[in-house]
């Protein structure tokens, strides 16, 4: 199954088998349609499709970053595939296998980028939904940035920006619209999580 998995992943970094500093898995979480694989390919290739494809065959992205001289590797998981999974282990009313689908998706994960669309005002109303599954498979010490997503169609808007900035202040999360058609914030998006992680894990490690 593991195996499976590595026939799909797209290696983006081409220093791949370049020795690293530090590693770090995160995760994209969020409904379906919010823009999660399309913030990823912007990332990861600077891609955007226009066709809402369910899964573009990425389950995972890799993208090597520097921070002072420390080189990073952000392994970044995208939902496509767990989506489908967990739907089948639903459809057969298979409360074992689903969670043993999204504790594995989870597993190991040290961030986590949780999308809304800002157009869509039930993905907003989701994000609590997003929280307590992320809070019960995740841990508590996960970075987690919650992104509102699709900034570009304002005209449509359903969510006011505040809104989001504040639920995120409650939250204890990370705050950022983005645009992942213009390519608005989404390098920030996942600069800032990795930067933080890498903070986070060099205080624990020197405590
Ligand atoms: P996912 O299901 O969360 O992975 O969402 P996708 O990345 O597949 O995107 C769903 C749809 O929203 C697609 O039609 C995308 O073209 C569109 N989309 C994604 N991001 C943006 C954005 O920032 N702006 C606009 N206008 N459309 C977007
Ligand atoms: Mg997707």
């Amino acid at each position: 199954e593991g195996r499976d998995h590595l026939k799909r992943v797209i290696f983006m970094a081409d220093t791949f088998d370049e020795e690293c500093d530090f590693l770090f898995k995160a995760v994209l979480i969020g409904d379906s349609g919010v823009g999660k694989s399309n913030l990823l390919s912007r990332f990861a290739k600077d891609e955007f499709r226009l066709d809402s494809k369910p899964t573009i065959g990425v389950e995972f992205a890799y993208r090597n970053i520097k921070v002072g001289d420390k080189l990073i590797k952000a392994q970044i998981w995208d939902t496509a595939g767990q989506e489908r999974q967990k739907y089948y282990a639903a459809e057969l009313n298979n409360e074992h296998g689903f969670r043993a689908i999204t504790s594995s998706y989870y597993r190991g994960a040290s961030g986590a980028v949780l999308v809304y669309d800002i157009t869509m005002r039930s993905s907003y109303e989701n994000v609590r939904k997003w929280l307590l599954e992320l809070r019960e498979f995740g841990g508590e010490e996960m970075v987690v940035v919650l992104v509102g997503n699709k900034c570009d169609l304002d005209q449509s808007r359903e969510v006011e920006k505040e809104e989001g900035k504040g639920y995120a202040e409650t939250e204890g999360l990370c705050f950022m619209e983005t645009s992942a058609l213009k390519n608005l914030n989404v390098e920030e998006v996942f600069l800032q999580m990795i930067t933080r992680i890498y903070h986070m894990t060099r205080q624990k490690n020197l405590a």
